[in-house]
């Protein structure tokens, strides 16, 4: 049986010290950074060997989830499954691909934040309607889950899993069976959904891709070229645009908020959905969570990043020797930090990069020793440095104050640490695990008192309007509610409750 985290608890103390940056599993039981929920494919051509494809775009899609690893493809109305624990190169190898042949394909990798890390909660979700199967797959996290599971249950479903995205499913199998056609059913199910969601879902006859109303997670179309006259455009769906770029799809637009489309024989149909769309794409995916290679908001997001390092770089100026990152997700901040300042940027912490997720604890010597396990401090470059380290964000402080120590070991004499996000004060209810409030370093503390408990020299982190400026677009088309508390979908109560830990306190207090 595969472990799960909880059965790995490393006590804080011996954390090994980790960059918990993307791509990469971590060596860390609970990695001190937000992880993100999923990533998610879909790929329309029957002329091609689609669970491939899909391998593929997971495989570009890894760095969003790394618990669980699942491909559907459909053979007319035959369903071939496959799905696991794993990463998604432990979870297919080439002959099992080549035992799922079909017209389309679903795929789907997964970090858990609703339903336990767990097999049977791995997508896609399957489910029989009377049009035949769907396999559906999620990104994001729907927030009126209770409602609709008891809706469902009073319905005589069956429901198999713990996660929100069975729940979607069952809800447009529900609809299709009282008669409806699958795209009239996923419609009106959409309707009964709240929250954060980006589906991709597999039919006999096409591929559906959905966005909320607000567009909180990201999902693109992709075409793959005609190889010739007699083969049509073929179309894909990803969560980012690195996953259409590993297979030599191009970019072709995003699905826009409250947008459905319907990829089949036929090629892609575009149908608004929602009544009132307005985007709110979660900024973190800017900051953090999407691959710097990715397309978002007209741009990649290393340009974006980079626009952030300058504009910290601006707002929190200090004096040092070096510029380095937390590799590597800090990279671009960092360097764009270092242009605005003409601080020479360095690279000082060195990563194991073929560090995977370990499930294997470190032993006590190890931990004694304080051994780096994919992170190692350049002495050469950091000896006797004023050191200006740039990572993205701060969530429970653990990490940042290892790294700091580690560069002190190595020889810094000051270390100055900046962040290219704003402090982050509210957790995450759109499918982005970003801990219980009470565990946010920054709900709870001031940042001279993080300060202090990291042990740096200063610490500053980007404002609130100066990552929203940079983005170069409206900025209420942004969700920034883990930096603001300012939820732009309502949360039920009990939701909330379950959550925000300071505020419900807070309310217990308040005369
Ligand atoms: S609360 Fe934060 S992490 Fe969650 S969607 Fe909004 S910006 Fe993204």
């Amino acid at each position: 049986m595969i472990p799960t985290h909880s059965d790995l608890a490393f006590p804080e103390d011996s954390l090994p010290l980790t960059s918990d940056s993307q791509g990469e599993g971590s060596g860390d039981a609970r990695p001190d950074k937000p992880e993100e929920a999923c990533g998610v494919f879909g790929v329309y051509a029957p002329e091609q060997a689609v669970a491939k494809l899909t391998y593929f775009g997971l495989y570009a899609l890894q760095h969003r989830g790394q618990e669980s690893a699942g491909i559907a493809t459909f053979e007319g109305d035959k369903v071939h499954l496959h799905k696991d624990m794993g990463l998604v190169s432990q979870v297919f190898n080439e002959s099992m691909l080549s035992t799922m042949p079909g017209h389309l394909a679903v795929g789907h990798t997964r970090y858990s934040t609703t339903g336990s890390s767990r097999v049977v909660n791995a997508q896609p979700a399957v489910v029989e309607t009377r049009l035949g199967s769907l396999a559906l797959t999620h990104n994001g996290n729907l927030v009126n889950t209770e409602t609709l599971r008891q809706e469902l249950l009073q319905n005589n479903f069956n429901l198999v899993t713990t996660t929100d995205s069975e729940l979607a499913a069952f809800a447009i199998a529900e609809a299709i069976n009282s008669g409806k056609d699958w795209l009239e059913g996923t419609i009106s199910a959409l309707h009964r959904c709240q929250g954060a969601f980006s589906f991709v879902i597999g039919t006999p006859s096409g591929i559906i891709g959905v966005r909320d109303p607000n567009g909180i997670r990201p999902l693109v179309i992709g075409v793959i070229p005609s190889p010739d006259e007699t083969t049509p455009e073929r179309y894909v769906l990803s969560s980012e645009t690195c996953g259409l770029d590993i297979i030599g799809a191009e970019f072709l637009r995003d699905v826009e908020p409250g947008e459905l489309v319907w990829i089949s024989e036929a090629g892609l149909a575009s149908f608004p959905w929602a009544p009132q769309p307005q985007r709110k794409l979660c900024i973190f995916e800017m900051i953090y969570f999407a691959r710097p290679d990715s397309v978002m908001s007209k741009e990649s997001l290393y340009s974006y990043r980079m626009r952030i390092g300058r504009q910290l770089a601006q707002e929190s100026p200090i004096d040092a020797d070096i510029v380095i990152a937390v590799p590597d997700s800090g990279i671009p901040a960092a360097i764009g930090f270092s242009q605005a300042s003409g601080i020479p940027y360095a690279e000082g912490l060195i990563k194991n990069r073929y560090v995977g997720r370990t499930f294997i604890q470190p032993t006590q010597s190890m931990r004694e020793a304080g051994i780096r396990m994919k992170l190692n401090p350049l002495r050469d470059v950091l000896e006797g440095k004023r050191v200006i380290i740039v990572d993205d964000s701060i969530v429970r402080g653990t990490t940042s104050r290892k790294i700091v120590k580690a560069l002190r070991d190595a020889g810094a004499t000051e270390v100055h640490m900046r962040i290219s996000s704003p402090p982050v004060t509210h957790p995450c209810f759109y499918g982005i695990d970003t801990d219980n409030q009470d565990q946010l370093i920054a709900a709870t503390k001031s940042v001279a008192e993080i300060a202090e408990q990291i042990e740096v020299d200063s610490l500053a982190y980007l404002s609130w309007e100066g990552m929203l400026i940079a983005t170069r677009e409206d900025p209420n088309s942004f969700c920034s509610a883990c930096f603001t508390g300012d939820y732009p979908i309502a949360i039920p109560e009990p939701v909330k409750r379950s959550k925000l830990r300071l505020e419900k306190e807070k309310v217990g207090t308040t005369p």
